[in-house]
């Protein structure tokens, strides 16, 4: 039988993929007609597949590896855990230490009066927390109608059904009857995508006001929450204009509106800060996390919440009847206590605020430069670019041009792991990436848009240039 130190050939262990592995997010009869990328190793900034490739990660795995491959004292922190207690619940007024100090430690580090914490095992689970809390909340203050939570086109909040139908995508709407009831979208301030004439300090507090209509519309009495990512990750790296977040602010609190903002990609030092809330100085009162909490080396989520909230669930909520079997596993929480301290102590946030994450600006707007791409944004150590056929009007390929994959599959021939949504291109490199490394992900990324103008202007796709 196979073992995984010594795997089975890569035909092989596709052939028994094709058979058996359902994949998330994947056409399972395209993905098995050339059969699935098999990725056996990694460290550092790099993985090898099963061939012997090595590929610059440029997503961090999900956008979670925020500390890169091959930590060991992540590892030795799982072990040592695992030997002490492997598994016990917080359930029936039972804690442990490693739930005990990393509520604790979260407490510190995140802004304003988010003070408490609601273990879960991922980001989808803890949005759906959220969901049941901030309904409970506004029923233990005796207004059980204030239930509906806006949230927007085009985010992401996870694949569980509230998280999937608090996210706005609508192709995973199609699947499965979503949303579930009382979530309701408004858009997006995408301004590249959907800002046509006007600039984007106007169009930035348009999309904002477009929550205000809402709520006038449903009646505030009936909305219990918005939702929105800071910046949004999985829907292309989509930056808010300066003028988003103060308006958004601004209505929730004149319609008391609970504001939840899910940092569970921009959280733990992805834009230069701990949380990008401190970016664009949000005060949220409820704050989901994952993904980097742990460096991706286990899995944890969990939704933080403020003295508001919280003060009235303990006063007013009784018994919350909701809970994960894996709520505040003590494995994932000593990993992520393990990798706060790593944070903290190789001055990661610091580094990547006033060194790298200038530095990858300053190269990554150069892409900018190429006929290709319409536009180059960052924040942080978050990353996209626009394909477009003609940059000066901002155009876009047509659907089934395909010119996303195209570029992403020239990145993985050429070594990079950069993902495409639709027809933007999006980066989310470890955190600890160096400048080098940073030269070698950007010429990966320019030589692999070279190849891709290369087959559009043969396939007549490019405005000409005439
Ligand atoms: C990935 C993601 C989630 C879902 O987290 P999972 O751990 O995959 O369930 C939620 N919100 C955002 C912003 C994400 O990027």
């Amino acid at each position: 039988m196979a073992t995984l130190d010594n795997h089975l050939p890569t035909n092989e262990l596709q052939a028994l993929d094709a058979a058996h592995h359902i994949h998330p997010f994947s056409d399972r009869a395209a993905m098995n007609a050339k059969g699935a990328r098999v990725i056996t190793r990694a460290d550092g900034l790099y993985l090898w597949d099963s061939e012997g490739e090595k590929l610059l990660d440029g997503m961090a795995g999900l956008w979670c590896v925020n500390l890169g491959y091959g930590r060991q004292e992540l590892v030795d922190a799982a072990a040592r855990q695992m030997s002490q207690l492997p598994y016990y619940n917080t359930f029936f007024q039972t804690t442990h230490p490693p739930a005990v100090m990393l509520s604790a430690r979260l407490a510190e580090l995140a802004p304003g009066t988010l003070n408490h914490v609601f273990f879960a095992g991922s980001g989808s689970e803890a949005n759906d927390t959220n969901v049941r809390m901030v309904r409970h909340y506004w029923a233990s203050l005796g207004q059980p109608d204030k239930k509906t939570i806006i949230a927007r086109k085009n985010g992401y909040h996870g694949s569980t059904l509230a998280a999937a139908s608090l996210g706005g995508m609508s192709a995973m709407h199609e699947q499965g009857g979503l949303p579930i009831l009382d979530i309701t979208h408004i858009d997006q301030p995408y301004w590249w995508g959907e800002g046509g004439d006007n600039s984007p300090a106007e169009f930035g507090l348009a999309r904002a006001r477009a929550l205000e209509t809402e709520i006038e519309r449903i009646g505030a009495d009936k909305v219990a929450a918005f939702i929105a990512e800071p910046v949004q990750g999985a829907g292309g790296v989509i930056i808010p204009p300066e003028t988003y977040w103060p308006e958004i602010q601004r209505i929730c609190r004149a319609h008391d509106i609970l504001l939840i903002v899910d940092e569970v990609i921009t959280g733990f030092g992805r834009t230069g800060n701990w949380f990008a809330s401190e970016v664009f100085n949000i005060t949220p009162d409820i704050m989901t996390i994952a993904k980097g909490l742990t460096s991706g080396y286990l899995p944890i989520g969990a939704s933080v919440v403020s003295d508001k909230v919280a003060n009235v669930l303990s006063e007013k909520g009784g018994d919350f009847h909701h809970g994960y079997t894996y709520s505040g596993h003590p494995a994932a929480c000593a990993v992520a206590l393990e990798n706060l301290r790593l944070i903290e102590e190789e001055h990661v946030i610091e580094t990547v605020a006033t060194k790298t994450a200038p530095y990858l600006k300053e190269k990554w707007q150069s892409l900018s430069d190429h006929p290709l791409v319409g536009e180059a944004r960052i924040c942080g150590m978050m990353a996209a670019i626009e394909l477009t056929p003609d940059k000066a009007a901002r155009a876009r390929f047509s659907d089934d041009s395909n010119v996303g994959i195209t570029c992403r599959n020239f990145c993985f021939d050429n070594g990079l792991i950069m993902r495409s949504v639709g027809d933007v291109m999006v980066i989310s490199p470890p955190l600890n990436i160096s400048t080098s490394q940073i030269n070698e992900l950007v010429g990966l990324a320019f030589k692999s848009l070279d190849m891709t103008l290369d087959v559009l202007t043969k396939g007549g796709l490019m405005k000409s240039a005439a």
